[in-house]
């Protein structure tokens, strides 16, 4: 991968604050202007415009009207992805005062650094059934059926979605148990739907055809909850995120060092190892749940989506070397609430709505995680991080 261009400042102007009042009318419609001005776009709903009811069918049933969550803009936010360069301002959608600013102020030190640099290194969407038979050797004979029968899973799953495309068969016998794990590409949707249809289809067929006792379909569910085969194996979309933040950035907006930034790191490592937690970011549930909610994911998973590894390194050059891996980003920018309401002009903000957009986006979120670590593990390398709360995001009732 080709290091981006760099370039001391982005060319998208820097959000404007009002001292006086932020959150009055005419501040929050300065910078809403700005960012259509920037971006070329309308966001009639996002600046309050009602959203059809009808756009809920299909997502929620019961409909009585929508929630509503302030959505704030961090940016912009510098990031070489698969399909080029982009600067864009991010919408995250929280109630977490801090947040935003805190993602913000990590974006700068990205662009400081030329950009991130990000990229879905694999993808592929599991599904697991589980097929039981009467002993070990009925599994095994299963299992044997299976690994014949690879082409003909392809062609049904084909007659079945034009995106979803069965890329790998796995299979597993665990006792009297058979394990078939099944991976889909899935185009730009998360892609669950097709692949739940199209695993529900194989599956009858091994279970017919091997005379299986009884079968489950989500088997070896790792569906929506976070688990270790995501972190080695991946699932969705999986992200590398990198950059170099210069010393003199790091100073000069987050009043810290290279050398402080790793060694915090490694204390929190040690940590982390304590809890054996999957998730080795320090706020990636944050960034990604704000841009998720905003964008119209399925924020349940989350519990999938945070997983991942933080990395911080001192380079040659006295700099500091930042990455974050996300293995399973479950997203996409086609179906579910991704083309409806707010979350369609949020998506279109990004510059990855629809078609083709999947993999931009789920490379925005690794910029977006990035920034939010960067800035966080500062903070509190700075023991900023309380003051930092204490002035943004508290909400003492009166
Ligand atoms: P979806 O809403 O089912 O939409 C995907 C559909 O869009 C497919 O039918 C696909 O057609 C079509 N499509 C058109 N252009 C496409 C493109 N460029 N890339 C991919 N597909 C394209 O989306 P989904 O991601 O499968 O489902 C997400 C929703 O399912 C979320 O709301 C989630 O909460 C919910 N969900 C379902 C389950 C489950 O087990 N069923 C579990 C959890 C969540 P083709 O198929 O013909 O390609």
């Amino acid at each position: 991968m080709a290091r981006p261009p760099r370039r001391s400042q982005p060319s998208l102007p820097r959000l404007p604050r009002d001292e006086v009042d932020d959150y009055s009318r005419a501040a929050v419609d300065a910078r809403r202007a700005l960012a259509e001005a920037a971006t070329k776009l309308e966001l009639a709903q996002i600046a309050g415009a009602a959203v059809p009811f009808e756009s809920a069918r299909g997502n929620c049933e019961g409909l009585i009207g929508f929630a509503q969550v302030p959505l704030g803009l961090a940016g912009p936010l510098v990031v070489d992805t698969s399909r080029g360069m982009r600067e864009v301002y991010v919408p995250m959608a929280t109630n977490e005062g801090a947040l935003v600013a805190s993602h913000s102020r990590g974006m700068r030190l990205l662009a400081a650094a030329g950009g991130a640099r990000s990229r879905v290194v694999r993808e592929g969407l599991t599904q697991a059934p589980i097929f039981v038979y009467a002993d070990a050797k009925g599994a095994l004979a299963a299992r044997e059926f299976v690994d014949g029968e690879r082409r003909t899973f392809t062609k049904l799953v084909a007659g079945t979605t034009r995106h979803g495309k069965l890329v790998d068969v796995r299979t597993d016998v665990v006792g009297r148990r058979l394990v078939v794990e099944l991976t889909f590409t899935t185009g730009d949707a998360i892609g669950i739907n097709m692949a739940a249809r199209a695993t529900e289809l194989v599956a009858a067929r091994i279970a017919k055809r091997t005379r299986a006792l009884e079968h489950a379909l989500h088997g070896q569910d790792v569906e929506k909850r976070a688990n270790a085969r995501a972190n080695y194996s991946g699932r969705g979309r999986s992200v590398v995120c990198d950059a170099t933040v210069p010393r003199k950035a790091l100073a000069a907006f987050a009043r810290t060092t290279p050398e402080a930034l790793r060694a915090l790191w490694h204390t929190y490592q040690i940590g982390f190892a304590r809890l054996s937690t999957e998730n080795r970011c320090v706020q990636s549930a944050n960034g990604l749940a704000a841009v998720m909610l905003a964008c119209g994911q399925d924020v349940a998973y989350l519990t999938e989506c945070a997983n991942g590894f933080l990395d911080f390194d001192v380079t040659a050059s006295g700099d500091l070397h930042a990455s974050v891996t996300l293995p399973s980003l479950l997203v996409g920018t086609v179906g579910g609430g991704s083309a409806k309401g707010t979350a369609a002009e949020s998506l279109a903000l990004l510059g990855c709505a629809g078609d083709g957009g999947a993999n931009t986006f789920a490379e925005i979120l690794g910029g977006v995680v990035l920034a939010g670590d960067l800035s966080l593990m500062a903070a509190f390398a700075t023991h900023e991080f309380v003051a930092a709360h204490e002035k943004l995001g508290r909400n003492r009732p009166r």
